[in-house]
């Protein structure tokens, strides 16, 4: 497996990380994942506009968006993996340990590929849920490499024999630990609208751009966890989890416990969209 850290393309396994890489000692940095399938990527640059994005609004500068692009292919042309997930991170820079910006650090970009299967499984029977608050910063619009509440958040589901951690704040369900939060009611699709407390998911967007072409009525609004527990249908996305039902929160079951109507047709136009990139 070839992979790139600062400049080079390394085996793998033999990469050496600088001590100094401000991604090691204050998650000073940001990522992206992007999905790969049949050899092609998937919304390849909406990831890359996040990336660039995100690292604007945490003022790491000096980040060539070619650059990045040129990476990511030669990233996945050095390695023969056919449905995958390609992460990238680009880190402050690197010198010594000192909160404060340095000066004349250039960002450092790490980038690597996996094998990721869809994950059928789950997409088909649905996963359970658990609820619980959002205690995160409140620039959660940014794609951080700061995931520590990510991380708490997502051992508390594994941890109560569940998938994902449902997280609110004052009652408002924001996001999971990482994944986009939706309910259907009456036909209806909810999400929380994309502001500082969740992350715009591209996967998130090309649901709503689904909806929206296939006259499926969308609200992009703050949902309650009570609403949520009455929802009919309650399903989260993301990149690797796709469009994965939720059929039980908290230990009681979403709607009759089965995977509902309109999760099926959006998982249906969404598997169409991922054929369709496999034979262009
Ligand atoms: N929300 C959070 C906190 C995430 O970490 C992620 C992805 O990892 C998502 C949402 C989903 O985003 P995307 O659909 O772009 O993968």
């Amino acid at each position: 497996r070839i992979s790139y850290y600062n400049g080079e393309y390394v085996n793998h396994d033999e990469m050496r990380i600088k001590s100094g890489d401000r991604a090691f000692y204050f998650g000073d940095g940001v990522y992206e994942v992007v999905r790969i399938y049949d050899g092609r990527f998937f919304t390849l640059d909406e990831h890359t506009d996040r990336l660039m994005a995100s690292a604007e609004e945490v003022m790491i500068r000096g980040l060539e968006r070619d650059e990045i692009v040129e990476i990511l292919h030669e990233v996945r042309e050095r390695n023969a993996i056919t449905d995958g997930a390609l992460y990238i991170q680009v880190s402050r820079g690197i010198a010594p340990r000192d909160h404060s910006f340095p000066d004349g650090s250039k960002p450092v970009i790490y980038a690597s590929i996996r094998e990721a299967k869809r994950p059928h499984g789950q997409m088909e029977e649905g996963v359970r849920a658990v609820t619980t608050e959002d205690y995160r910063w409140l620039k959660c619009h940014v794609k951080s490499l700061n995931l520590l509440a990510n991380v708490m958040e997502k051992q508390y589901a594994v941890e109560n024999g569940a998938k994902e951690t449902i997280m609110h704040r004052d009652g408002v369900v924001t996001e999971g630990s990482s994944t986009n939060v939706f309910m259907v009611r009456n036909g209806t699709l909810f999400t929380h609208p994309a502001d500082n407390l969740i992350l715009n998911g591209i996967t998130r967007q090309e649901v709503l751009k689904l909806a929206e072409a296939n006259e499926i009525p969308f609200r992009e609004e703050g949902f309650t966890v009570p609403d949520m527990s009455e929802a009919d249908e309650v399903f989260y996305t993301s990149t690797t989890q796709e469009i994965t039902p939720v059929t039980n929160i908290d230990g009681r079951q979403v709607g009759d416990g089965s995977v509902g109507g309109t999760t099926r047709k959006l998982q249906s136009l969404f598997n169409k969209k991922i054929t369709q990139l496999k034979s262009v």
